[in-house]
């Protein structure tokens, strides 16, 4: 047992907040053993976005994200101080409730709760024992960030000098606690940023990823199971803005429709990027037509495709640069890599595939902590396992699908298709979620271009609208 502190490691050697061992979800639940008056969220994010000339976009959207997603809550800031975004909660009844719209804040490495302390080292010292005191820990560990120069002392001789003295008050007080570098149970951070200094011992991850609505928009083809859902919380979580399509058939006696499924859904996964759009595509009499001639063994394979370009066309009207599905590489034979090369075959739009490489396993727990698993379980009539063969292909060709399309009239179905849907629109706003029907003027002028020529739009809608 050292009986000294000795801190084995220079701060700079410290994991990135990702990959030390996640707080327990519920650590910053309870303010109970630390004095909550001034108590202060400390906010970090990830750095790798914010090389360059990139850093002050993402940051203002990042900041923009923080505000919208406590807005309504009983809470001053954020302000910006050295790589770190503070909020000061006027409130403690409302902490509980920060910390969890704040975990939804893509771009946030962790969140911490803290106080502000004064930076000399006679206070910090006093600040970080009456901490130390309250968690009463069995092991401990002290760690610091200096972000001001003219501190006067390096992280390393600080995490020193703090340990000792909280190491001494401790046993001052009959704890038989022990410094432990490598995994502590409590660990105490101090930052040292100008003007003040900063203390904690209680943090959560954040989301992570980069902030909402920097990357582009995407159109996510949502059928109302766990797979979707969290293919287009990865995408949301990369910065990608998601509108959402669903198909859908007639309800079955024993099951319900899948829209208000997929509704819940859209509701579940809007507080990430505060905005969504959810298009609702009718899909039963396009089935029927497949059906009719298309082989048995193929057919599952022709309604994806139709699906695919129903969504392309949605895509180029929301200006939006691909698709995402939930596709896991030979999760169910539809996802054979052949199907999947064979699908994306003449669709000449990027297809994202999110959970490719993901087991089914890991799908589900991400279900579980966004938020949708539940929603997912509930019994929904499924539109594609209708009319479904007992045995259907799992190495499509590409020449293949074409041959068994060749009954059909495809530009006039994915009219059909076009002209059935309607939409949407989800907002969060002060911590509430507000919809309504969305009005789809784009699509419609897109509709009339394709009647008149006969053809799929070319990439960009603006093209169409000159036209
Ligand atoms: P999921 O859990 O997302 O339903 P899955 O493993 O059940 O996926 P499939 O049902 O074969 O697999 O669907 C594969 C992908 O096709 C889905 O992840 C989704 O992106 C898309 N898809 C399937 N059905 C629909 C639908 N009704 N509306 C929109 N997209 C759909
Ligand atoms: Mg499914």
């Amino acid at each position: 047992m050292p009986r000294h502190y000795t801190p084995a490691v220079n701060a700079r050697q410290i994991k990135p907040a990702s990959l030390r061992q996640p707080c327990k979800p519920d650590t910053l639940k309870s303010t109970r053993n630390f004095n909550s008056m001034n108590s202060i969220l400390i906010l970090h994010y990830h750095e790798i976005w914010l090389k360059g000339g990139n850093k002050k976009y993402f940051l203002s959207r990042l900041i923009t994200a923080v505000k919208q997603s406590v807005e309504d809550l009983s809470v001053a800031g954020p302000q910006y101080i050295s790589e770190r975004l503070i909020l000061r909660p006027r409130d403690e009844a409302a902490l509980p409730q920060l910390i969890e719209r704040l975990r939804r804040v893509f771009g946030l490495a962790y969140i911490a709760l803290g106080r502000e302390v004064p930076r000399d080292l006679d206070g910090l010292s006093s600040a970080a024992c009456e901490l130390m005191a309250a968690k009463d820990p069995r092991t401990f560990a002290v760690r610091a960030k200096i972000a001001d120069t003219t501190f006067g002392m390096n992280s390393m001789e600080l995490e020193k000098t703090l340990g000792q003295r909280i190491l001494d008050h401790l046993r001052g007080r009959g704890s038989a606690v022990q410094v432990k570098l490598h995994d502590p149970q409590v660990t105490c951070w101090v930052e040292i940023i100008p003007g003040t200094a900063l203390i904690y011992a209680d943090r959560v991850e954040g989301a992570g990823g980069l902030p909402a609505v920097t990357s582009g928009k995407v159109i996510v083809l949502l059928s109302g199971g766990f797979d979707s859902s969290v293919a287009a919380y990865k995408m949301m979580r990369r910065g990608a803005h998601a509108s959402f399509v669903h198909f859908f058939g007639p309800p079955s006696p024993a099951r319900g429709s899948s829209r208000p499924v997929a509704e819940q859904i859209v509701r579940a996964l809007t507080p990430y990027q505060f905005t969504s759009r959810l298009y609702l595509v009718p899909f039963d009499s396009i089935q029927r037509q497949i059906v009719a001639g298309a082989h048995e063994s193929l057919r599952l394979l022709i309604y994806r495709k139709m699906m695919a370009r129903i969504a392309r066309e949605i895509a180029k009207t929301e200006r939006a640069l691909g698709l995402v599905t939930g596709d896991s590489v030979s999760q169910v034979a539809s996802q054979t890599l052949h199907n999947m090369a064979a699908l994306d075959r003449g669709l000449d739009f990027p297809v994202y595939r999110p959970l490719a490489g993901d087991d089914k396993t890991e799908i589900l727990k991400l279900a579980r902590e966004i938020g949708t698993y539940q929603i997912s379980c509930e019994p929904f009539e499924d539109c594609c396992p209708r009319f479904m063969p007992r045995s259907p292909a799992i190495f499509a060709r590409p020449e293949q699908l074409q041959e068994a399309e060749a009954h059909l009239n495809i530009e006039s179905l994915v009219n059909e298709g076009l002209e059935g849907t309607t939409a949407v629109d989800f907002m969060f706003e002060r911590g509430s979620i507000a919809c309504r029907e969305a009005t789809l003027p784009r699509l419609k002028k897109l509709l009339v271009w394709r009647k008149a020529t006969g053809e799929p739009a070319p990439e960009h809608s603006t093209v169409n609208e000159e036209k």
